[in-house]
């Protein structure tokens, strides 16, 4: 089954909105005006080889590095506008998956949740360890919610691959993310592992109007798990089309054009 998340059904400000984004390091130019937007409830999948610019914009989205030209509004805001305090808020505010998981193995499945929280907790509480029951419900529900609710008390590093990333994504679920920044998450995994992390990743997304930004290899998965695809070559959008009316063989040619 597939659930298309319908942007008219989100008349709201999009979360995410790059507006001819450029960005070079030195004389090499990552991105070439990129522009690309996310609503709440949108799977958005960046495509493109190695070397296309995929990991430049999130790094210009999460504010870890500042833009040549043109804009990036997270949550409604141009993030050049915002204050340093502002800043840190917003990056706070935003759910990031990477490829290596990110838990800390010695923890539990369910530390490694309740991390997610650390924004909502005051210092003293994390210091010592002392997560108020509200917030251990929260990320037992978000455990429950990803399907490892069995695993909330196993060290993170006995998990499996694919069991990590979804505790990674019960993660930004008790965060309570608006806006998940997903960097290949599924690179390191089998295929199987990679489909089930997808599917609970796009499934969170509808159900709760989170806008996803995903960057993946793989054109198949990108076909069938993106409600939109943005492809990138050198930089450059090629391609920003509802996932449904792209065609296999029309995205291998941009990698087979690098
Ligand atoms: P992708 O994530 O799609 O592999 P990147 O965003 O990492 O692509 O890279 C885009 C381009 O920017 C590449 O040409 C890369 O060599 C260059 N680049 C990325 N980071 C840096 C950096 N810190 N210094 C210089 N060049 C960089």
């Amino acid at each position: 089954m597939t659930l298309v998340a319908d942007p008219t059904l989100h008349p709201t400000t999009p979360v995410l909105d790059l507006i001819g984004v450029t960005k070079r390091y030195g004389g090499t130019t990552a991105i070439r005006e990129v522009s690309l937007t996310v609503h709440p409830g949108e799977v958005v999948v960046l495509l493109g080889p190695s070397g296309a610019g995929k990991s430049t914009i999130f790094r210009c989205v999460s504010g870890l590095v500042s833009t040549d030209a043109g804009q990036v509004r997270a949550f409604g805001r141009d993030l050049n506008t915002l204050s340093r305090r502002e800043l840190d808020l917003q990056r706070r505010a935003i759910g990031l998956i990477f490829q290596q998981f990110n838990l800390t193995g010695r923890m539990n499945a369910l530390g490694n949740v309740l991390a997610g929280r650390l924004g909502h907790v005051a210092t003293w509480r994390v210091l010592l360890r002392a997560f108020p029951q509200s917030d251990r419900q929260i990320a037992l529900a978000a455990l429950d919610r990803v399907g490892l609710i069995d695993k909330a008390y196993q060290r993170a590093d006995s998990l499996s691959g694919g069991q990590q990333q979804r505790v990674a994504i019960a993660r930004v679920l008790a965060q309570q993310s608006r806006l998940i920044l997903a960097d290949e998450p599924v690179a390191s995994l089998d295929p199987a592992a990679a489909e089930n992390v997808l599917s609970v990743l796009r499934e969170v997304a509808h159900e709760r109007g989170i806008a996803v930004l995903c960057s993946l290899h793989q054109t198949d998965l990108a076909r069938r798990f993106a409600d939109r695809i943005v492809a990138l070559r050198a930089g450059v959008v090629v391609m920003n089309r509802p996932a449904h009316t792209v065609q296999g063989p029309e995205i291998d040619t941009i990698y087979r054009a690098a």
